[in-house]
């Protein structure tokens, strides 16, 4: 009963804002110019996708994407000052290298890093995501996440988009689901709300993995045109090796005649 109540009334609001219900609608348009001008111009091939794995195999584009994933039991854990879950080297490597990246924030990481949220967002050459407010899992099992019920779902994908905003002024596009999880109803509830799900075709992977040269030989394995490659900007024990794995995977990448580009950049 309470969720079909949920279900119309979600209907209802996107139906009234021009949104279609199931399927994935245009970036919401405002007054504001400049920000109409930095919207992503998708190709319509992959907006009717219910889920984009990678981009055109036409030309020979990588989008490198990092999940700056946060649970409270993490954010719990910063109470240690050693303790940040932020990878600053590996950001030191994708300026040093000029590589474009799309990172993927969970609302939790955003709140717990307001200060380098704020210069990641204004940085030229990244652009955002949404990863979820808590990474949890949406559906099981999903290596160890806390479950969620179906009411929480949407409150997980509406908190981190208006935490996005606030970042960039604009209405973010793309989501990604902790641990690439997720059931057919998910991916309906996630375009619902008008965004891309965005999942990967290349990993290390990279998390609790410290065997820096297989985490390279994985992604050269998979490396192929528009490539959308999946590692993690938490750094520490949970992502330890990501700095060494880029610092080596981009020169090489880029000798085999590979461009780094962003997700929207792949996508148009
Ligand atoms: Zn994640």
């Amino acid at each position: 009963m309470y969720k079909s109540l949920v279900l119309i009334l979600i209907s209802a609001l996107l139906n009234s804002s021009g949104f279609l219900f199931g399927k994935l609608a245009a970036p919401a348009r405002t007054n504001n110019a400049v920000t109409e001008l930095t919207q992503p111009q998708i190709s319509p091939q992959y907006l009717s996708e219910s889920i984009v794995f990678h981009g055109s195999s036409a030309s020979a584009k990588l989008a490198l994407t990092f999940d700056a994933d946060m649970t409270p039991g993490m954010a719990a854990q910063m109470a240690n000052p050693n303790i940040t879950w932020y990878n600053a080297k590996l950001v030191d490597v994708l300026h040093q290298t000029q590589t474009p990246a799309t990172l993927f924030l969970t609302g939790m990481w955003i709140e717990t890093h307001p200060d380098i949220a704020k210069t990641l967002s204004n940085d030229p050459l990244f652009e955002l995501g949404n990863h979820s407010y808590s990474h949890p899992s949406f559906s099981r099992p999903c290596f160890g996440l806390k479950p969620i019920s179906e009411n929480e779902k949407p409150a997980q994908i509406t908190k981190t988009q208006v935490l996005l905003k606030s970042l960039t002024g604009k209405d973010n596009l793309y989501f990604r689901f902790p641990g690439g999880c997720y059931t057919k109803n998910d991916l309906a509830l996630v375009k619902s709300f008008g965004l891309l799900p965005i999942q990967w075709n290349s990993e290390g992977p990279d998390s609790f993995n410290t065997d820096t040269n297989k985490i390279i030989a994985n992604l050269k394995r998979y490396t192929h045109n528009g490539t959308i490659i999946v590692l993690h900007l938490d750094g520490e024990k949970n992502s330890p090796k990501t700095a060494e794995v880029v610092s080596a995977y981009i020169p090489w990448a880029r000798s085999q005649g590979y461009e780094f580009v962003k997700l929207s950049d792949l996508l148009k």
